[in-house]
């Protein structure tokens, strides 16, 4: 009997979520075996985390003085449309395909790739959701990103922030926009802070409230921050 009901939620959930590769769009999974066997949708280009300076994921050396996020790595551009349909499906419809399919990625990109940086014994964190959010939704995407990361890198992975402050969808679209500096105090960093912290969030665009959360734990005592995101850029 209780199977039964258990098939029945998974007849629903395939109702809602009728399974169509991103990519091609073939009928049965969210991300075909060929296309997971062929396509590399992630020309990472290493660039400052700030501004549009390129050469390197660390950050330059202008707007290094202002900011405490000391690089971040990122596996996308937010302008390809099959990784914002993704990360924008998992998020706010909680698909947990599309999580899937990220972690899938993650684990390709980053796994097969010398040029993605990251401090060596860093202890792997995620920028977190408010709490409130955090159980209205049932998941943060942010964590699991750290726990992709993580497994990747064979590191652990730890919930190390509090968000202080809950904001609405529409004030959190404008607070992506905003300038460093803007942010803070919108983290606050528990427990014991390790001395390299490397911080995973879905999406980075003006890199403003990373850098907030790097300020946290500088102040708490961490010596290096470096950021990682499945996506970076803003919105084409
Ligand atoms: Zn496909
Ligand atoms: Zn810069």
């Amino acid at each position: 009997m209780e199977s039964f009901v258990g098939q029945l939620a998974l007849d629903a959930l395939d109702l809602v979520f009728p399974r169509f590769c991103l990519r091609c769009g073939v009928e049965g999974t969210a991300w075909c075996e060929g296309c997971a066997a062929s396509f590399a949708p992630f020309p990472p280009v290493a660039r400052c985390p700030f501004c549009e300076t390129t050469g390197s994921w660390r950050t330059c050396a202008d707007c290094r003085d202002e900011t405490y996020l000391d690089g971040l790595t990122a596996i996308a551009p937010y302008g390809n449309a099959i990784v914002r349909e993704a990360l924008t499906t998992w998020k706010y419809h909680g698909d947990p395909e599309m999580g899937r399919v990220v972690d899938l990625w993650i684990r390709q990109v980053v796994g097969s790739r010398d040029a993605f940086v990251f401090p060596s014994g860093a202890t792997v964190t995620h920028l977190p959701l408010h709490a409130s959010r955090r159980r209205h939704r049932g998941f943060d995407q942010a964590e699991e990103v750290a726990r992709s990361l993580a497994s990747t890198l064979d590191v652990a992975s730890r919930a190390l922030l509090v968000r202080t402050h809950a904001t609405s969808s529409q004030a959190k679209r404008a607070s992506a926009e905003r300038m460093v500096g803007d942010l803070d105090d919108l983290f606050r960093a528990t427990g014991e802070v390790p001395r390299k912290v490397i911080l995973c969030d879905d999406v980075c665009t003006s890199g403003a409230t990373m850098d907030a959360a790097a300020k946290a734990f500088k102040e708490a005592g961490a010596e290096i921050v470096w950021g990682f995101s499945v996506a970076r850029g803003s919105h084409p």
